[in-house]
C-alpha cells in the first residue's frame, strides 16, 4: 500500500521509507481521550458521571478534562462536560482498511478524478531537494505525468474546476500578484478568479453545517487562537469551508496543496483575497509542489505550531528540513490512509515527537465514506459514464459489507434486480434477510448487465468471468484500488480497446462480444463522479475538532503518538449535522442514564460498538 511520489531523479538522492502493515496491537496505542474540542464547543454540557462503560483494559487511566482558556469559552457549560472514555483500537477491521484502500486521489487535466494504482512498495521523498528550479516558467504538462502527493482513496478532492485557463502558461511563481489589499503572500494561478471561486465557496458552505455551525459558536473567546496552523490538503471549495473556519475560530493559517492536480484555481484565488497565504495551483510540477509546501513553512517570523496534513508530504517536510520546529508544534491531524500510515510507522521506530490525531478512521467519517457516499455515488458513476437506466436491470454486487450495502439500497430503490456475492456467511446472511438473492458469482455471471466489486479483494472477477459475461455488461469497481477486477487479463492481443467515452472502455471479443468496463477498473466514484460536500464535511469537522484538541490539550495529555479521536468527539461531529434535518434527538431521563450506566451526554456507546 504505496505510492512512487518523486521523479526517478529525486529518488535516486533520497532516503526510502519502507512502509509495513502493522497489527493492530503494534499500530494502536491505547488512546487517553481528553476533550478539550468537545469541551470547547458542546452546546449543552451537563456534568455527571464521567465515563460510559467499556471494556476492561480499553480504557487507560484518563486525564482531566479539557479546559483551555479558549476553548472554554465557547460554552458556557463547558468546564462541566464529562471527560471521554479512553480507547484503544482494537478492531481489526479498522487495521484492515488501511492495508485495502486504494491509491492515491488523481485529478487529471481534464478534471476528472482517478485513483492511481498502488503497484510500488516505497514511498519515496524529495528529501535532498531544497534548491528549487529558478525558471519554472510555463507549466504546460511537463513533469505531470505523475502524482508526488499521497493523498489516497479517503481523500476526496470534488469538483473540477470551472474557469481553468488553459491559455495563460505563465508559471504562478512568475507572476507577481497582490490581492485587494494589497498583500502579495500567497501564490496562486490567478487572483482575479477569486469573485467566482467565492461562489463556489458560499455553495459548499450550505452542506456544510456542522463547520457553520463552529463559526456561531466561536464568537465570543477563539479556541484556536494564537494557533499557527500550516495545512497540505486538497484546496477545493470544502476545504477552504474549513480554513475559513479555523480563522474564526481564531488560527493563523498557511496553505499548499497535497495534490499537483486537485486544486480549484478560483477557490485559491479567493481564499488568497481574502488573506489566506495559500501556494497552491492546478498542474503543478514536482518542484513547485515542493517549493509551495515549503513557501507555507520557511516564512521570516512564522512559525507553526500545528500541522493539518493529508497525505504525510508536509509533516515529512518539515521533519527532514526543519526538524526544530517541532520543538514548538504542539500536534499533527492527519486524513489519509497513506499519511496515517506513515504516522505509524514514525511513531513505531520512536520517531513520532508530538502526538498526531488519526482523522482517518474515525467512526463518522468511516460510515459516512464507505456506507452513505457509495450509496449516493454508484448511481452517479453509472449514470454519467453509461446513461443507463436502472429499472429492471440485474446488477451482482460482489462484496456486502459497508460499501456493498449502500451499493444494493441505491440499486434496489431505483428498480434494480440486485444479487449480492459474499464469503461471510454474516454478511451473506444479512444480504438475505435485506431480500437479495446470495449466489456464486458463476451462477450469474452470464445474464447479468451489470456488475460491481466492493470486496477490498483481488481478482475477484477473473478473465473467465469477464469471457462469459453477456454482450454489453458493465463492469466497475467501487471497492479495493484497481484489484478486484483482473483487468490486467484483458490486454491480451485477441481482445481489442475501444475508448469510447472519458472513463469508459469497450472490451471487444473476437466474435464482437463487448463488455463496458469503467475507469479501467479503478474505484468508480472516485474516478467518474464527485463525492457529497456533507460527507466532506463530516471529514472536515472531524479535522477542526482533532486539532482543537490537540491545541487546547494541557501538557502531557497525549504524548508522541498516534491517536484516535474520541468516540465523544465523533458523536459530537454527528450532533453538529443534525440540524441540517431538522432532527430532534431524545434526551436520557436521569433514570434512564442511571439505568442504562451512561453519561447524559454521552459517549453513549462503547468503544467495540458496531453501529
Ligand atoms: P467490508 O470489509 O465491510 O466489506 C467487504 C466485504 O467483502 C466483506 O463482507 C467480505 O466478507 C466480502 N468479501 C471479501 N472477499 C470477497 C469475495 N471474494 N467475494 C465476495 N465477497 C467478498 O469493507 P467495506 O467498508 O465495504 O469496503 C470495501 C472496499 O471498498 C475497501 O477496499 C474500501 O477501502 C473500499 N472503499 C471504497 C469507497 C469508495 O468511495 N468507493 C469508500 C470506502 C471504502
Amino acid at each position: 500500500m504505496s505510492v512512487q511520489v518523486v521523479s526517478a531523479a529525486a529518488a535516486a538522492k533520497v532516503p526510502e521509507v519502507e512502509l509495513k502493515d502493522l497489527s493492530p496491537s503494534e499500530a494502536q496505542p491505547q488512546l487517553a481521550l481528553s476533550t478539550a474540542a468537545v469541551s470547547a464547543m458542546a452546546p449543552a454540557a451537563g456534568g455527571g458521571d464521567p465515563e460510559a462503560p467499556a471494556p476492561a483494559g480499553e480504557r487507560p487511566p484518563a486525564p482531566g478534562p479539557g479546559s483551555g482558556p479558549a476553548a472554554a469559552a465557547l460554552s458556557p457549560a463547558a468546564g462541566k462536560v464529562p471527560q471521554a472514555s479512553a480507547m484503544k483500537r482494537s478492531d481489526p477491521h479498522h487495521q484492515h482498511q488501511r492495508h485495502r484502500d486504494g491509491g492515491e486521489a488523481l485529478v487529471s487535466p481534464d478534471g476528472t478524478v482517478t485513483e492511481a494504482p498502488r503497484t510500488v512498495k516505497k514511498i519515496q521523498f524529495a528529501d535532498q531537494k531544497q534548491e528549487f528550479n529558478k525558471r519554472p516558467t510555463k507549466i504546460g504538462r511537463r513533469s505531470l505525468s505523475r502524482s508526488i502527493s499521497q493523498s489516497s482513496t479517503d481523500s476526496y478532492s470534488s469538483a473540477a474546476s470551472y474557469t481553468d485557463s488553459s491559455d495563460d502558461e505563465t508559471s504562478p511563481r512568475d507572476k507577481q500578484q497582490k490581492n485587494s489589499k494589497g498583500s502579495g503572500d500567497f501564490c496562486v494561478k490567478n487572483i482575479k478568479q477569486a469573485e467566482f471561486g467565492r461562489r463556489e465557496i458560499e455553495i459548499a458552505e450550505q452542506e456544510m453545517p456542522a463547520l457553520m455551525a463552529l463559526r456561531k459558536r466561536a464568537q465570543g473567546e477563539k479556541p484556536l487562537a494564537g494557533a499557527k496552523i500550516v495545512g497540505c490538503t486538497h484546496i477545493t471549495a470544502q476545504t477552504a469551508v474549513l480554513m475559513e473556519t479555523l480563522g474564526a475560530l481564531g488560527a493563523q493559517c498557511r496553505w499548499a496543496a497535497c495534490n499537483i492536480y486537485s486544486t480549484l484555481n478560483e477557490v485559491a484565488a479567493a481564499l488568497a483575497e481574502s488573506g489566506f497565504p495559500v501556494f497552491a495551483w492546478k498542474g503543478e510540477s514536482e518542484d513547485d509542489f515542493w517549493w509551495c509546501i515549503d513557501r507555507c513553512v520557511n516564512v521570516e517570523g512564522w512559525q507553526p505550531n500545528m500541522i493539518l496534513d493529508d497525505g504525510g508530504d508536509l509533516t515529512h517536510w518539515i521533519y527532514k528540513k526543519y526538524p526544530n520546529m517541532f520543538k514548538k508544534i504542539k500536534g499533527i491531524v492527519e486524513e489519509s490512509v497513506t499519511g496515517v500510515h506513515r504516522l505509524y510507522q514514525l511513531s513505531k521506530a520512536g520517531k513520532l515527537c508530538v502526538p498526531a490525531m488519526n482523522v482517518n478512521d474515525s467512526v463518522t467519517k468511516q460510515k459516512f465514506d464507505n456506507l452513505y457516499c457509495c450509496r449516493e455515488s454508484i448511481l452517479d458513476g453509472l449514470k454519467r459514464t453509461t446513461d443507463m437506466m436502472f429499472g429492471g436491470k440485474q446488477v451482482v454486487v460482489c462484496g456486502y459489507g459497508e460499501v456493498g450495502k449502500g451499493c444494493c439500497a441505491a440499486l434496489k430503490a431505483m428498480g434494480s434486480i440486485v444479487y449480492v456475492t459474499e464469503i461471510d456467511p454474516i454478511c451473506a446472511l444479512q444480504a438475505c434477510m435485506d431480500g437479495f438473492r446470495l449466489v456464486k458469482l458463476n451462477e450469474v455471471i452470464r445474464q447479468v448487465d451489470i456488475v460491481i466489486t466492493c470486496t477490498g479483494n483481488k481478482n475477484v472477477v477473473t478473465r473467465e468471468h469477464l469471457d462469459r459475461m453477456k454482450n454489453s455488461c458493465i463492469v466497475c469497481n467501487m471497492g479495493h484500488s484497481n484489484t478486484e477486477i483482473d483487468v490486467a487479463s484483458l490486454r491480451t492481443p485477441e481482445l481489442t480497446w475501444e475508448r469510447v467515452r472519458s472513463q469508459v472502455d469497450h472490451v471487444i471479443w473476437p466474435d464482437g462480444k463487448r463488455i463496458v468496463l469503467l475507469a479501467e477498473g479503478r474505484l468508480l466514484n472516485l474516478s467518474c463522479s464527485t463525492v457529497p460536500t456533507f460527507v466532506l464535511s463530516i471529514t472536515a469537522t472531524t479535522q477542526a475538532l482533532a486539532l482543537i484538541e490537540l491545541y487546547n490539550a494541557p501538557e502531557g495529555r497525549y504524548k508522541q503518538d498516534v491517536y484516535l479521536l474520541p468516540k465523544k468527539m465523533d458523536e459530537y461531529v454527528a450532533s453538529l449535522h443534525l440540524p441540517t434535518f431538522d432532527a430532534h434527538l431524545t434526551e436520557l431521563t436521569d433514570e434512564q442514564a442511571k439505568y442504562l450506566g451512561l453519561n447524559k451526554n454521552g459517549p453513549f456507546k462503547p468503544n467495540y460498538y458496531r453501529y
